[in-house]
């Protein structure tokens, strides 16, 4: 196999960690997610509490415009009244004018309980209820305010009790006086308490909403939910009436009551021509009601995403597990065909019995030491060895004592060679072959003689032979490719003559083709 078929399988194991990136990418995904949807949820909190503050503020300043109208109504008919009761007298026929006057009003305007006017001594002279008509009202708070000789001003008293009907009525008042400023009586308009208690009772602000139409000096005059102690309360030291004393006419605030302990928000809007204020409430949490419904929502969504990604992610974390288990097995299949390979390479570059280079390969090898010679021009030498009288060597002493002979003949070769490109090959039965590129022919010949003299060293007894022990023959052949040899089989013919020659002149011996060479080491012309 190649590198990069190698370097493919090492990716999964490689300096990048792709499960680290995985865990990291995911968390952040989650993270964004839920960071964005908390921030989202705390914004359409923010929106919602602002929304319900200027509801409430808009509210307020609606049901105190309708208050303030309401009292400017009485207000302007009191004042008619007044001057009307002033140019006509006390005559019968001019109260009866009054009367009916008021009567109209009242039935017209629909807005207004009652209309009255009493003497200096507190006794009704005129009134639209005819069962008021014998009564004194000289008791009452506003009269004695009125008889104090407070001004002309409109008077706004706290809620009482009618004397005839039993309900709870506010009572708007003007002090009637001489031009001298002498005390002459009280006019005096009515306010249904509970025609202001069904309006706020009707706004959509739920079971625990809240509705207070007050004065500013803390005096309740109307209230949506309202019990016998409501109209003797004062609230002169709510905050939202101190802000208002402050000079803050309108606005909200958040409080929690004492009462139930509820905490609600209050806008609040002050009449600036009367002292009289609406505020009105509702609960947060009636506020926050829908908030919570779609932050339920957003967070079931944020959380189901999250849990997505993390699936996700342990899927893709698995996948990659297999994936990296899987190219560990390929890693391990590749090495062993790798080693199977290089094994098959060299069994097929391998001799079997003497481990030296096999034919196959030593033809390879000398064809490429040849086009290499020859390109170089450099010098090649080529050594043909033979074992001698190998035949009766094993008719004597048997093939197996001839194979390790031929082992043992084939390792003493071996270990003369020196340099790195001196290739000894098995060339075939008894026979070996040398290649030694860049060699000349007398070193060529220094070399066979060492292993001629290298094998008779070993001294391996061979009854057989003339010289008593295993020797070989070598023929030797060197030159420059392409000028001294065409081909490299001209090379081996040659070497094959001169091995042939060695035979003919007695074995043991190295012979150089077109040379002769002697066993006592003299160089001799070959016949
Ligand atoms: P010469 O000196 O002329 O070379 O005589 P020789 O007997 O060596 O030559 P010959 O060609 O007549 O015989 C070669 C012998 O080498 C024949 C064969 O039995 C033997 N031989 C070849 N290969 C092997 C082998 O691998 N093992 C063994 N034991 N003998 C082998
Ligand atoms: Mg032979
Ligand atoms: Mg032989």
């Amino acid at each position: 196999m190649d590198d990069s078929g190698r370097r493919q399988f090492d990716l999964p194991s490689g300096a990048s960690n792709p499960r680290g990136l995985l865990i990291a990418a995911v968390i952040f995904v989650c993270g964004v997610l839920l960071l964005s949807t908390a921030l989202h949820v705390r914004w359409d909190k923010s929106q919602a509490m602002a929304k319900n503050t200027e509801a409430m503020q808009t509210l307020a300043a609606a049901l105190n415009s309708q208050a303030e109208s309401t009292i400017r109504v009485a207000d302007t008919l009191l004042t008619a009244l007044i001057s009307m009761h002033r140019s006509g007298g006390h005559g019968d026929a001019s109260l009866r004018e009054l009367n009916q006057m008021a009567k109209t009003q009242i039935s017209e305007l629909g807005e207004l309980d009652g209309l009255y006017m009493s003497d200096a001594s507190g006794q009704y002279f005129l009134a639209t209820n005819a069962r008021a008509q014998r009564l004194n009202n000289s008791d009452r708070l506003y009269f004695q305010h009125h008889q104090k000789g407070s001004g002309s001003e409109l008077y706004i008293g706290q809620p009482i009790r009618g004397k005839t009907t039993g309900q709870w009525v506010i009572t708007l008042s003007k002090g009637i006086y001489d031009d001298d400023g002498t005390f002459q009586g009280v006019a005096l308009a009515t306010l249904s308490v509970e025609r202001f208690r069904t309006l706020y009772r009707s706004l959509p602000l739920g079971e625990q909403g809240i509705v207070v139409l007050a004065k500013r000096d803390g005096t309740i005059l109307a209230r949506s939910q309202s019990d016998a102690q409501t109209y003797l309360t004062n609230i002169s030291q709510s905050p939202m009436l101190q802000a208002i004393n402050q000079g803050t006419p309108r606005g909200a605030v958040t409080l929690t009551a004492i009462v139930d302990g509820v905490r609600r928000v209050y806008g609040f809007d002050a009449s600036l021509k009367y002292p009289v204020l609406v505020a009105v409430a509702a609960p947060e949490e009636q506020a926050l009601a829908a908030w919570r419904q779609r932050a339920w929502t957003m967070w079931s969504f944020a959380l189901a995403a999250v849990l997505g990604v993390g699936i996700m992610g342990l899927l893709v974390l698995r996948a990659l597990g297999r994936q990296s288990a899987m190219a560990v097995e390929l890693q391990a299949a590749h090495q062993s065909l790798a080693t199977a390979n290089s094994t098959l390479k060299t069994l097929a570059a391998e001799d079997g019995l003497t481990g030296l280079a096999n034919r196959r390969h030593l033809d390879a090898y000398l064809a490429s030491a040849f086009l290499r010679a020859r390109r170089e021009e450099t010098s090649l030498a080529f050594a043909l060895v033979d074992v001698d009288f190998f035949k009766g060597y094993n008719d004597a002493y048997g093939h197996p004592r001839g194979d390790q002979a031929l082992i043992e003949v084939c390792r003493a070769m071996r270990a003369r060679m020196r340099r790195e490109g001196d290739l000894v090959a098995r060339y075939g039965g008894e026979e070996m072959a040398i290649v030694l590129p860049g060699m000349s022919a007398e070193q060529a010949l220094g070399m066979a003689e060492q292993v001629r003299e290298a094998v008779q060293r070993l001294g391996i007894e061979h009854r057989q032979s003339a010289y008593d022990q295993v020797t070989v023959s070598i023929g030797v052949v060197a030159g420059v490719p392409g000028k001294d040899f065409t081909t490299f089989e001209d090379m081996v013919a040659a070497a094959d003559r001169a091995l042939y020659a060695a035979k003919g002149q007695g074995r043991n011996r190295v012979l150089l083709a077109g040379r002769q060479h002697s066993d006592t080491g003299q160089l001799a012309e070959m016949p």
